[in-house]
């Protein structure tokens, strides 16, 4: 604990978009909305209207979670998110974190393919046309498509997921903290004028292959500093990986 205290100085604490985005409570109940697409994503979290208490613990409180609130199953396991029974929607409690939703421990290193076969199963359970008619799991359903499209981004993101495991350990993590190693600096500040001084792709690509190396290199650190709960370590990594994964995107961006 004290450890984690220690930790937690030299973060800044704030709500980060990526990863806290649906804390708050969708609470147009006269429209539901399903989600499909990054870009519904947004639109759908612009529209949002918040109450500033959760929508979710309310729903989700009264029914305790301890049966379906359509056929009254009892759930074989928790979190009770879908009811294999009659097939509908459960309410969903915020304290279900992403990899539940994905039926995954709570481990940096996941399989991607996995992932993707489970997204899509989600993606057909919440379809709008298996949803049940009635207004209330329509409601559950259309919570449901913004976590879970969020949920996904996030963990199949190496960055996005490494802070994400990092603040359910309680550590917010600054993306603007900035690194004093004269030597990575050094590295990015060449490897910026390299990509503005690019003259085609397959100089970009060049550029690009190295940066892509960095990345999993320091993902891989992040791995094994978050196994042995090496928390500053952790940290360092992910300042790391967030100055590559900026890189790559502004060479993604002129490719
Ligand atoms: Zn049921």
């Amino acid at each position: 604990m004290l450890y984690i205290n220690r930790v937690s100085r030299h973060c800044f604490c704030r709500i980060l978009p990526s990863t806290s985005r649906f804390e708050t409570c969708y609470s147009n109940t006269s429209q539901t909305h399903f989600l499909n697409s990054s870009s519904q994503l947004q639109n759908f979290s612009q529209n949002l209207i918040f109450s500033g208490k959760t929508f979710c613990s309310e729903s989700a409180d009264k029914l305790n979670n301890s049966s379906c609130w359509n056929c009254n199953a009892v759930p074989k396991a928790a979190p009770f998110l879908f009811c294999d029974s009659c097939q509908s929607v459960q309410p969903l409690h915020l304290s279900v974190d992403y990899f539940q939703i994905y039926g995954l421990d709570k481990n940096y290193e996941i399989g991607d393919e996995n992932l993707e076969r489970k997204y899509k199963d989600w993606q057909k359970k919440l379809h709008p046309d298996l949803v049940h008619s009635k207004s209330q799991e329509r409601e559950y359903a259309a919570e449901h498509s913004a976590r879970v499209i969020e949920a996904y981004h996030t963990l199949t993101n190496p960055l996005s997921r490494a802070i994400y495991i990092l603040k359910l350990e309680g550590i917010e993590v600054n993306e603007e903290e900035t690194v004093s190693e004269p030597e990575l600096l050094t590295e990015i500040m060449e490897t910026r004028e390299a990509v503005e001084d690019a003259a085609d792709s397959k100089a970009l690509n060049e550029i690009l292959s190295p940066v892509q190396e960095k990345k999993i290199q320091w993902s891989k650190s992040f791995a094994n500093a978050f196994r042995s709960r090496k928390f500053d370590e952790s940290l360092t990594c992910i300042w790391r990986m967030t100055y590559y994964d900026r890189v790559n995107k502004e060479i993604m961006k002129k490719l």
